[in-house]
């Protein structure tokens, strides 16, 4: 399934130029055009998803496994400190192309990527409310 309207689509099928680092049957994985620090990456399905709320659970197990392959291999070859792996669902936590993807982010030392958030407390009344409604 593919959206004509979904540059991730285009890009994913090879049908706009991109930095490839990796390509199977169900993936390819470019370099980010705005990224938060030097080698980063998205890992793309071929296949369109909205995002983690739509995708194949199968697909899902084979990216983060892929995400796996492709941090050890890039850290490797930049020589980064280590790696975020970000993956955002909607608008409001940072969504903007609609089509699912996990960023690879690779972490040096003394960088600049601002990925903290202000650290909250969990309360007792938080706590009982959220464990109540899932079972
Ligand atoms: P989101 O904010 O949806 O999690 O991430 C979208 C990411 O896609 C951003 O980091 C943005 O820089 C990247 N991006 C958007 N358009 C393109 C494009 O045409 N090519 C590439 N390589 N990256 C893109
Ligand atoms: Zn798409």
């Amino acid at each position: 399934m593919r959206d004509n309207d979904c540059i991730f689509c285009k890009i994913a099928a090879g049908e706009i130029p991109s930095a490839t680092l990796y390509e199977d049957d169900d993936f390819r994985v470019i370099l980010d055009l705005g990224p938060a620090s030097k080698g980063h990456a998205l890992i793309l399905p071929k296949e369109h998803f909205r995002n983690l709320y739509d995708i194949d659970d199968e697909l899902a197990a084979k990216a983060m496994v892929l995400a796996k392959k492709m941090v050890k291999q890039m850290t490797d070859v930049l020589g980064c400190d280590g790696y975020n792996i970000v993956q955002n669902n909607e608008e409001c936590a940072g969504q903007t192309v609609f089509h699912f993807h996990m960023h690879l982010i690779p972490r040096y030392k003394g960088d600049q990527v601002g990925l903290e958030w202000k650290v909250g407390e969990l309360t007792d009344e938080v706590r009982d409310e959220i464990l109540e409604k899932l079972k």
